[in-house]
């Protein structure tokens, strides 16, 4: 039987499309192997948010050039946001490469599969439930334009997958025993205004509430400027929608943002997350921070510092700034903030949010939570929280796909460790 390995690297987005091409591979009695060595078809999913993301895919096409001289019907695919508009250039840089498609263009790669006489079935891309959780992209490509980033010129402008669709495939992934479904998306506040109708987020989540099988829901990336009171309110009273929001602010100052150009202020950004935990209060907050953005001053980075501690976040996922050659901070701004500068603000904001977490963590000790259960790890089971928090426990029964009443022992700012109360199965909202 033919083999498979797929390399990815990136955002969730590119893991729910990962997901989706082993459907494809699977579909053509494909199998999957366990490394790039033993593979007859290589997926390389690629990601170019940052120059580190971008150095790891050329090492990894340089190593499977070298791969490609000792087995010659190597197929070398590739896709994700490495693969920009000028595909000629890339095929002659890369001759080693068979076939690139852009992020999420599965009719290309099933033209492609017809060509080869593998032909993968359409509409075999369901991810393989090896997860009682699923990650379901619903809107593709963003129409933002943050300054800073390259995801627009590689994704494309906004398209929304239909709403009957989703709830199509959501149906079917829970009836093959998936508890709980992502919704993706770079801004999912953007969800629907190009369908006809335009219904939003809130009214997807609405549909979704009443898939009988399903357990939970979550979704993500909002967008602070765009997020609406009728999707707080969706999430305050509908029992499968979890209580938890992934805003990203970026910098707590002004004339940054303004740089970054997001949208939106300081104030603004304040007064929405004191709406949001006003209408939910349950709600645990992620945020992602970039430091070292052209022209950041001490002053302007003691700012970020400041909102950090204001706004008390569950968690923070720091970036520093990379230049992203197309971008409009990359024609209009030097990356003049030295790189040792940015290592030191780095650290400073992670040495600031690890102090946080640790504090909000500590306060759920004693606390009876479900947990749904995504695997096990050196000997204990592991799975999240409604709040997105990641808990460890011991039990002898399998525990797998269940949803677990467990109570909180110790706490770090990553990680909670506690022990089984019941089996569960309840919606308690904690
Ligand atoms: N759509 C989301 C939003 O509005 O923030 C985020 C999507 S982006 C793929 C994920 C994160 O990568 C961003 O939130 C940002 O913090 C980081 N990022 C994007 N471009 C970057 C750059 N050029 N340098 C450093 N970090 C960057
Ligand atoms: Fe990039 Fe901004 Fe779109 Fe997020 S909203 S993907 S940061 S352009």
């Amino acid at each position: 039987m033919p083999r498979y390995f797929i390399w990815t690297i990136g955002c969730q987005m590119n893991k729910a499309e990962s997901q989706r091409i082993a459907g494809y591979l699977d579909s053509a009695g494909y199998e999957a192997a366990t490394s790039f060595a033993d593979a007859d078809i290589v997926v390389l999913n690629t990601c170019v948010i940052r120059q580190s993301a971008e150095s790891k895919v050329l090492g990894t096409l340089g190593l499977l050039k070298g791969l490609k001289i000792k087995h010659t019907n190597l197929k070398i695919l590739i896709t994700g946001c490495f693969v920009d508009s000028d595909m000629e250039g890339l095929k002659r840089r890369f001759p080693h490469v068979d076939f690139l498609f852009r992020p999420g263009d599965f009719s290309e790669l099933i033209s492609w599969s017809h060509e080869q006489g593998v032909p993968f079935v359409q509409g075999a891309s369901l991810p393989a439930a090896f997860s009682p959780c699923a990650f379901i992209p619903i809107i593709q490509g963003c129409d933002n334009f943050c300054s800073y980033c390259i995801v627009p010129y590689r994704r494309g402008r906004e398209v929304s997958r239909p709403l009957g669709e989703i709830i199509c495939e959501v149906k079917e992934l829970a009836k093959r025993g998936i508890k709980e479904v992502t919704l993706l998306g770079q801004n999912v506040d953007s969800y629907g205004h190009n369908l006809p109708g335009h219904p939003d987020l809130a009214d997807l989540l609405n549909e979704l509430s009443s898939v009988d099988e399903l357990a939970r829901v979550r979704f993500l990336t909002n967008h602070p400027k765009d997020i609406s009171l009728k999707l707080l309110e969706s999430i305050a009273s509908l029992n499968k929608v979890c209580e938890h929001l992934e805003l990203p602010v970026q910098a707590g100052d002004d004339d940054i943002l303004r740089a970054m150009r997001r949208g939106y202020t300081v104030e603004r950004y304040r007064e929405l997350v004191h709406t949001v935990r006003h209408k939910v209060p349950q709600i645990s907050l992620s945020t992602d921070i970039i430091v070292g953005f052209p022209g950041e001053t001490e002053e302007q980075f003691e700012h970020t510092l400041s909102l950090l501690e204001e706004m008390k976040f569950d968690v923070v996922h720091i970036a520093a700034y990379s230049p992203r050659a197309g971008t409009i901070a990359w024609r209009e701004y030097r990356d003049d903030v030295p790189l040792e500068f940015k290592k030191e603000r780095l650290n400073k904001v992670e040495t600031l949010q690890s102090g946080i977490s640790s504090q909000i963590n500590s306060q759920l000790q004693g606390r009876q939570m479900e947990v749904l259960v995504e695997g096990s790890k050196k000997g204990k089971w592991f799975g999240r929280t409604r709040s997105d928090k990641l808990v460890f426990f011991e039990d002898n029964a399998n525990r797998f796909g269940q949803l677990v009443q467990v109570k909180i022992g110790k706490t770090s700012p990553w990680a909670l460790q506690g022990e089984v109360v019941d089996n569960g199965n309840s919606q308690n909202r904690t």
